[in-house]
């Protein structure tokens, strides 16, 4: 029987399709705003720009280096000065306000994830561990239908602790009524998941297919791949692949 009584998700990446749900955000604007005829390049390019640039400035965040609302903005900015788009700071600031606007409406989730959240539910309580903003992940989760699986949302922004500080996976320990041997964390992110989790002592699933995207990128930039020295508990391709781990002589609730 498996040793877990909860379960942690993280929600961008491996729930909610961030990439995808980016990109058709990302696409809508290049259109509307003509953007084409400015650029030098091509969507695709910009695309893997703002990816690029997206996922440095979040790990900034994460270490407290930098404030939400620059966030917001120098992803947009980094991209298409890297781009030689020329737009001024009072349009970069529409287009950060139009994308945050836009973005959280879309509703795909990652492949399987409603079909792995149904079938866990009757043996799990579920909750999730987000990095990301209260007001954004809110309109996210009821877009993509993700709202009703959990009994706690745990908002790093709300405890002023982020993901991977130990602290604040204690607090959903607390909240959840487990110890940290007695759950397991599910994330995209190899540091905020992957090691946050370990440095509690809680069993971690790696779904590598973010860090898969990211590495892509980092080829054509000439960069290395990540590589990690740490094993996770599990490291995962697809989210169906926790059925077998989670599923076989589950208990009930
Ligand atoms: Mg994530």
């Amino acid at each position: 029987m498996t040793k877990y009584t909860t379960l942690f998700f993280d929600l961008d990446g491996t729930l909610w399709d961030l990439k995808k749900n980016t990109q058709i955000a990302l696409r809508q604007l290049w259109d509307s705003w003509h953007l084409e005829a400015r650029a030098p390049q091509q969507f695709n390019a910009f695309f893997k720009s703002y990816t690029h640039h997206n996922d440095a400035v979040w790990a900034l965040y994460r270490d407290n280096k930098i404030e939400k609302e620059l966030l917001r903005v120098i992803r947009f900015e980094r991209a298409f000065g890297e781009l030689a788009i020329s737009l001024d700071s009072a349009e970069i600031n529409r287009f950060a306000d139009a994308f945050i606007d836009l973005c959280p409406r879309q509703a795909n989730v990652l492949p399987g994830a409603h079909e792995l959240l149904n079938a866990l539910a009757p043996h799990y309580p579920m909750h999730i561990i987000t990095n990301g903003f209260s007001e954004i992940q809110m309109i996210k989760m009821k877009a993509a239908q993700l709202d009703g699986f959990f009994q706690h949302i745990i908002y790093s922004e709300d405890l002023g602790i982020k993901k991977p500080h130990p602290e604040i996976f204690h607090l959903a320990c607390q909240k959840a009524a487990c110890s940290p041997q007695q759950a397991l964390m599910i994330g995209d992110d190899w540091d905020a998941d992957v090691i946050g989790a370990m440095g509690v002592g809680m069993d971690q699933a790696f779904l590598a297919s973010t860090e898969d995207v990211l590495n892509e990128i980092r080829a054509d930039r000439g960069q290395k791949p990540l590589r990690h020295n740490r094993q996770p508990t599990y490291r995962l391709s697809a989210l169906r692949e926790l059925e077998d781990i989670l599923l076989k002589n589950a208990p009930m609730l």
